[in-house]
Order: C-alpha cells, then sequence, then structure tokens
C-alpha cells in the first residue's frame, strides 16, 4: 500500500507529538510522583523526629526502664498526635510498643530486625522504606531514627509509618488529569496535523494532478495557489512550464498540419525513408501511384514493399554515398512512368528521415512529348509528300514534258490535286490550331440533333449513294434539345460520315442514331447527355490503334488513308470540337463488321422555346 504525501505528513507528525507527548506525560508523573514522596518523607522525617522526642522523656522518667504498658501508651498518644503508625523496635528486633497493635497482641508481633528500615537505622542511624505493612496490609512509608537513651544502654529504634493511601489516590487523580489533558493536546495535535498536512499537501496535489493531466496530454489549466513559498515557486514554474509545452505543441501542430496539408495536396509522390531504407512517410499520391496504403506501406523495407530493381538501386546507392540522385522509372504493371529525385535528409539512425524520394509522374508529359514528336514528324511528311510530287511533275515539265500536250495536261492535273491536298491539309491544321487556340467561340445554344443529321445528310447523301452505300438513320424521336453551336456540330457529324464512307466498301451499311445516354449504374439523376453514333460495316480499326486514331495524322494505314485523300486531321478536328461541348468522342468495334464512332454530348439546360408560327 502506498501512502499520499498527505497521510505521511499527517502520520509523521502525529506520531512525534503522540511521542513527545507521552514522553513529556511520563516525565512529569514521575517527577510530581518523586516531589510528593520527598514532601511526604520530610513530613514524615519531621513527625520521626517529633516522636522520637516524645519517647526521650520516658527513658529518663523510668530510669531506662520503662513498662510496656507505659511505652505502648506513648507509642500511642504520639501515633495520635502525629496521625501515624508509631513503633519502638528494640536493637534485636523486638516490638517493644506499636502504636497500632493492640498491648494483648504485642508479644504476638513478629520481629522486626529484618524490616528494611530498621537495618538502615541499626548501622547508619536513619532508614526509611515504602512497602506493604504485614501488620495493616496498607502501602505505608516507613521513617527510621536511632534513638540512645542512655550512654551505655542498647540503641532503639523509632519508627513511624504514614500510609501511602492519600498520597496514591492524590497521584493517581493527578495522573489522571495529566493523561486527560495530554488526550485532549494529542486531540489538538491530530486535528492541526490533518489540517497542517492538508494545507500543505494540498498544492502538491494540485501540481501532481496539474503535472499528470500534463503529460497524460490533456487541455491543463494553470493550478491557483497563493503559496509565496517552495510550493507557490513550484507551481508558477509548472504553469510556466505548460504555457511553454502547448504554445510548442501548438506550433508543432500546425506545422505538421501544414506539411501534412503540404504532402496530401501534392501531385508529386513523396516517399521518406530512415538510414535502414524502411518507409516511414508516404502521401497519398505515392498511395495511388503504387497502390498502396500508408499503413501497410510504414515501417517496411522499401525493397521489399516495391520490388523494382531500379529504385531499389537507386535508394542502396543514395543510402551508401549521401548525396542527390535521379532516375527515371517504368512501373512494369501500370507502364506508368516516373521520374525520383531522392535527396539526403540528415538523419543517421533508425526512425530518423535519412532520405526523401519525390516521384513526379511523366507519363502523361513523355505522352505528350510522343505526340509532339510524332506531329513534327507527320506534318513534315505530309507537307513534303505533296509537295515533293508537285516538285517531280514541274521538274518533269520543265524537261520536255511540257511540249507533250497529252503529258503536260496529265502532270498539271496531278501537281493541281497535291496542290489541293497541300491546300486541305494547310487548311484542317488552321481550323485544328484555332479549335485548340480558343480561336472559335462555339454557340451553346438549344438545339435539335435531328436538323444536325438532316442538313448533314442532304449533302453527304449523293456522295454515299455514289458509293452505294445505304445510310440508315435511328434517331429517337423524343430527344430532348442539346446545348451546341449546329455549325460545328454538322462539322463533326461530317468528318465521322466522311471517315465511314471512305472507310466502307461500296455497298456497306452507314447507320447515323442519336439516344439518350444510358445512365452508369444507378447513377441519380440518369445522366444528362444523348449520345450520336455513327456506325459503319466498312474495314474497322484494330482495338490497339482506336485510343490512337483523334491524335493528329494518326492513321491505321497510311496508304489508304492518303489514298482516299484523308488529311488525318479530321477526327482530332472531331475531339477538339466535341470536347468544346463538354462531351466526349470514342470509337468502338461495331458488330458484326466495322467501326462505331459515339459523340456524347451534354443536354441543354434551358427549356426549348417551341418554333414561333412567323
Ligand atoms: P483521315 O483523313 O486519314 O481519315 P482521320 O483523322 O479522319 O484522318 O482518321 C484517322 C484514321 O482513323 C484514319 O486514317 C483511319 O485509319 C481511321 N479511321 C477513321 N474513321 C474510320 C472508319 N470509319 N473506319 C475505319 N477506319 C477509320
Amino acid at each position: 500500500m502506498t501512502w499520499s504525501i498527505r497521510w505521511k505528513v499527517a502520520f509523521g507528525t502525529l506520531v512525534a507529538v503522540a511521542c513527545g507527548l507521552l514522553i513529556a506525560g511520563v516525565m512529569t508523573v514521575q517527577s510530581l510522583e518523586q516531589r510528593y514522596l520527598t514532601q511526604f518523607g520530610d513530613e514524615l522525617e519531621a513527625k520521626t523526629k517529633l516522636v522520637e522526642y516524645g519517647f526521650q522523656p520516658l527513658f529518663h522518667t523510668f530510669s531506662l526502664h520503662p513498662t510496656s504498658s507505659s511505652l505502648q501508651e506513648t507509642a500511642r498518644n504520639l501515633g495520635n498526635r502525629a496521625s501515624a503508625r508509631v513503633t519502638l523496635v528494640a536493637a534485636d528486633g523486638t516490638v517493644l510498643a506499636d502504636s497500632a497493635v493492640r498491648d494483648a497482641d504485642l508479644s504476638a508481633v513478629e520481629n522486626h530486625k529484618s524490616r528494611p528500615e530498621i537495618q538502615q537505622a541499626l548501622s547508619i542511624g536513619h532508614g526509611q522504606n515504602i512497602r506493604t505493612s504485614h501488620t495493616t496490609g496498607e502501602r505505608t512509608m516507613y521513617r527510621t531514627i536511632l534513638m540512645q537513651p542512655s550512654e551505655d544502654g542498647l540503641p532503639l529504634v523509632v519508627r513511624v509509618g504514614l500510609p501511602m493511601v492519600v498520597l496514591d489516590r492524590e497521584l493517581s487523580e493527578l495522573q489522571q488529569r495529566l493523561f486527560l489533558a495530554l488526550g485532549v493536546a494529542f486531540l489538538v495535535a491530530l486535528t492541526l496535523s490533518v489540517w497542517l498536512a492538508h494545507s500543505i499537501t494540498k498544492p502538491l496535489s494540485d501540481i501532481a494532478s496539474a503535472a499528470l493531466r500534463l503529460s497524460s496530454g490533456n487541455q491543463t489549466f494553470p493550478v491557483r495557489t497563493t503559496a509565496q513559498d517552495e510550493v507557490g515557486l513550484l507551481a508558477s514554474t509548472l504553469n510556466h512550464m505548460a504555457d511553454q509545452l502547448h504554445a510548442k505543441i501548438d506550433e508543432l501542430s500546425e506545422d505538421r498540419a501544414q506539411l501534412l496539408a503540404v504532402l496530401t495536396s501534392m501531385v508529386e509522390g513523396v516517399m521518406v525513408l530512415d538510414s535502414r531504407g524502411y518507409v516511414l512517410q508516404i502521401n497519398p499520391a505515392l498511395e495511388r501511384m503504387f497502390g498502396i496504403s500508408r499503413l501497410e506501406a510504414r515501417g517496411r523495407p522499401c525493397a521489399e514493399l516495391f520490388r523494382h530493381q531500379q529504385l531499389n538501386d537507386l535508394v542502396t546507392a543514395i543510402l551508401r554515398s549521401r548525396t542527390h540522385h535521379q532516375a527515371e522509372i517504368v512501373l512494369p504493371l501500370s507502364g506508368r512512368c516516373l521520374q525520383i529525385e531522392a535527396s539526403p535528409a540528415g538523419g543517421e539512425r533508425e526512425n530518423e528521415a535519412s532520405v526523401v524520394l519525390v516521384l513526379h509522374d511523366m507519363t502523361e508529359l513523355r505522352r505528350l512529348e510522343k505526340i509532339r514528336k510524332d506531329f513534327v514528324a507527320n506534318v513534315s511528311h505530309e507537307l513534303r509528300t505533296p509537295l515533293t510530287s508537285i516538285k517531280g511533275y514541274v521538274e518533269a515539265l520543265l524537261d520536255g514534258a511540257k511540249d507533250d500536250p497529252t503529258a503536260s495536261v496529265k502532270f498539271l492535273e496531278i501537281i493541281l490535286k497535291q496542290s489541293d491536298r497541300l491546300n486541305l491539309i494547310l487548311e484542317d491544321l488552321l481550323e485544328l490550331s484555332k479549335i485548340e487556340s480558343g480561336g472559335i467561340s462555339l454557340k451553346k445554344e438549344p438545339l435539335e440533333l435531328r436538323s444536325v443529321i438532316d442538313r448533314t445528310l442532304s449533302t453527304i447523301k449523293p456522295i454515299a449513294d455514289k458509293n452505294r452505300h445505304r445510310l440508315v438513320t435511328v434517331v429517337d424521336p423524343a430527344l430532348p434539345p442539346v446545348a451546341g453551336d449546329e455549325g460545328r456540330l454538322v462539322q463533326v457529324l461530317t468528318n465521322l460520315l466522311d471517315n465511314a464512307i471512305k472507310y466502307t466498301p461500296a455497298g456497306g451499311t452507314i447507320t447515323v442514331g442519336a439516344k439518350l445516354a444510358p445512365s452508369v449504374g444507378n447513377a441519380e439523376p440518369p445522366a444528362r447527355a444523348i449520345d450520336l453514333s455513327v456506325a459503319d460495316t466498312g474495314i474497322g480499326i484494330p482495338e490497339e490503334d482506336r485510343p490512337r486514331v483523334f491524335e493528329r495524322f494518326y492513321r491505321v494505314d497510311k496508304a489508304r488513308s492518303r489514298e482516299l485523300g484523308g488529311t488525318g486531321l479530321g477526327l482530332g478536328i472531331v475531339k477538339h470540337i466535341v470536347e468544346g461541348h463538354g462531351g466526349q468522342v470514342w470509337v468502338e468495334a461495331n458488330h458484326p463488321q466495322g467501326s462505331r464512332f459515339v459523340v456524347r454530348l451534354p443536354l441543354s439546360t434551358t427549356v426549348c422555346s417551341p418554333p414561333s408560327r412567323e
């Protein structure tokens, strides 16, 4: 059992006070007893002397041989006067007279030689003893004095005995009063010691509980004390310390929150490793990059967690050299390209930040770079082909073909065709760059898709008929209007139908459809969009080329496309116009044959007013 400081102080004080009181009480009782006994002894001594004096005449009168009865008489008289028991004892211990014994019984009284007070008197002239009397049975103080009745006679011993009943009673009453006083003093001391212990330990226990709350991280209120002593100093020091601690904790929490906000909002993945290469921290971007959670990553070796040789080599190299490293890695499963900047963080021990890795996802950048490179290569190629052709035919004409009317007409026709193609490419490029740079503004007015389809089909139908293609229209009659620019949407549909005609052999079927976009899952409210589709029964597009056909100059079959007069920019223009409308475009396989292009356009948010009758 552990005692609180309060009880230790109270109990300690109490024990000290109790011991003090007990010792003082015992000493007081002893000294009082001593004083009473001395007083009593002095009184008895005086009485003894008087009694001896009272016996003296008897021996002078009866010339040393007083009778037994006269001795008894005198002893009784003297005893009455002195209010004490008077005994006269001969030198051989025979009791000659005793005021407490009847005359008749005197001869039967025991010899007193062995009594200590008698022996003292016989040896030194006087004696004193306290004991219970054999004769009276009371505790008695005896005082003896040696009496020399005559010069040649034997000495006698005069003994005076005073019963100590009264003295004992007085002493016992005194002791009782004293112990009562001591008891009261003890109770006062008990109360005082408890109060003292409380007043001393209360601020201390306040400080202790405040310190406990502080250590458990709870918000503490200051310890209040009016004490000016060491306890007061301790309390104010603790308050000051708690204030400083809170300020520090607040500062650290703020810093931590800021750091966390930075780490969380970063697009780059961040990973912190200790000196052994164990993961201390990763941010949400890195969780997404690798598909791992922070909890499963923390405390595990980087090598075991990622199992990527290049990454491991990088970590090993930086842990060894403690210098900045950089590398680019490709994740095997997702194919994502990550650029890693690894910097030493200074920590040398376990669980101390030793290396910080920042991972930039370069996938999109690399893809765009590739598109850019492909575009430059493609555009130069696309421009060079007709130019080379024009140059070749012009040179041929100059070399003499101009003199051959048939050849010169044919060559000039080819030059014209190639010039038209060049013109077409440049027009499409200009158009695309205008759309990309936001140079053209798209109207977003409520538009019936039916009218867009009808307008486009009226211009496309002659070409389709020429190629013996069957044009089918499947349009939901109750379609709500979309928000769009009619001219641009006609351009989108024209490009798609143009491609469908180009890449579908004669006699094929081209279907133009429009219906409400299906909802994804149980989405509420249902998707507010319309799917406009162009499906053909043509050559189709291999699955791996489908996502790329919307890139500029990307062609599945370059030779065939060129031969068919395509610029390789048509679908790029379609994609930009559709995205400008807030929509999406994609291509899928058409079953059982061909391709199906789908343009998803958002519905108009404003209600379409009925057409005016004027
Ligand atoms: P192009 O002017 O060459 O047709 P596009 O940008 O319109 O350029 O189309 C890009 C490529 O997509 C075409 O070269 C062709 O390979 C493929 N393509 C487009 N539409 C179809 C289709 N309906 N059927 C098959 N292939 C198509």
